[in-house]
């Protein structure tokens, strides 16, 4: 974990805007800024005491179900239920924030793609 917030605990200080779409004590929920999607939601434990969802999975598991949780709702609201999640893990695999987040990907999506 490195020493200054990270840019999805920025967000959460309302240090800086994003289009926040759903908010608990322990989560937030807000539109990604270049959607790969016709709904790109990215779904983020406020705490950012985990780098990546192994690390959550481990750590706190009830969260980590939470924020599963989370994602069927907002796919329940925002598109029919239905919904890819995916966790980069990883530079190599394209993480580039280390606060562990869920992408929630909706609409209509490429047929036997796992890619964004
Ligand atoms: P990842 O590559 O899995 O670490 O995902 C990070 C995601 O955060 C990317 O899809 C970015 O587009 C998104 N992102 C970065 N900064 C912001 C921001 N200020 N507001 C919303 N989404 C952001």
């Amino acid at each position: 974990m490195s020493n200054s917030p990270s840019i999805f605990s920025r967000i959460v200080a309302r240090e800086i805007p994003a289009d926040i779409v759903f908010e608990s004590d322990t989560i937030i929920a807000f539109r990604d800024i270049a959607p790969k999607a016709p709904v790109h939601v990215l779904v983020v434990p406020k705490t950012e005491q985990y780098s990546n969802v192994t690390e959550l999975a481990a750590g706190d598991p009830a969260l980590l179900a939470e924020l599963v949780a989370t994602a069927q709702q907002l796919a329940d609201e925002q598109c029919g239920g239905q919904f890819r999640l995916i966790f980069n893990t990883g530079e190599n695999a394209g993480q580039t924030v280390f606060h562990v987040h869920a992408h929630v990907l909706g609409g209509t999506l490429t047929e036997g793609s796992l890619g964004f």
